[in-house]
């Protein structure tokens, strides 16, 4: 796969377009040294967001760059069948790391990311990811209510419970009928098709 480096430099890399998801992999992702590399000419770090399949014999995530998103999300990206997951960006990304990591449910995640976002202000330009799980406390990133500041939100295991029980009904329902459309669960879905 080439990549083009801002100085213009194209780069050949031995990067595939279907990459094993495999521990060292997670840990790359995690720790933010996935598919980053040196320019020759101008030394410049890059880390790319390129358009691939991660797939392990639980799933098949694929992952699209942030920009991809409107494209994404006007039918216009072919997504192959086998994809069982969809990840756009760098963050969301290391987020579904972390939901594999945990063995959690996506679909109750982003329901609770809904409610957290229902809660927040909605002048503001917030963003709230799933961050860990920490002795049966959820714990959730609230970027933006405050410049460089990151807010943190503990959601209890009961609540993780409760949401996954009544999901059939609210999969019905919407909007969380829009937020839990596989294959991309997510509530970014809805802010998107909601925002005019
Ligand atoms: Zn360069």
């Amino acid at each position: 796969m080439e990549i083009q480096c801002h100085c213009g430099k194209i780069i050949e890399t031995d990067w595939k377009e279907v990459i094993d998801l495999d521990s060292s992999v997670e840990q790359e992702i995690l720790e933010g040294t996935f598919l980053t590399i040196d320019c020759p000419d101008c030394n410049e770090k890059l880390k790319p967001e390129i358009k691939i399949i991660l797939k392990n014999d639980k799933t098949a995530l694929l992952w699209l760059p942030d920009i991809s998103r409107l494209s994404f999300m006007t039918d216009q990206v072919k997504v192959d069948p086998s994809v069982t997951d969809v990840a756009i960006g760098f963050k969301e990304l290391q987020e579904a790391i972390k939901l594999y990591q945990s063995n959690l449910n996506k679909s109750v995640i982003e329901v609770i990311k809904y409610q957290i976002y229902k809660k927040v202000e909605d002048d503001k330009d917030v963003t709230v990811y799933f961050h860990d799980l920490m002795d049966d406390q959820y714990i959730f990133h609230i970027e933006g209510v405050k410049a460089d500041e990151i807010g943190v939100l503990k959601v209890p295991q009961t609540m993780y419970d409760k949401i996954g029980k009544d999901l059939p009904d609210l999969v019905e329902k919407y909007p969380y009928s829009v937020i839990l459309k596989k294959p991309y669960i997510s509530v970014n879905n809805l802010i998107m098709g909601d925002s005019e």
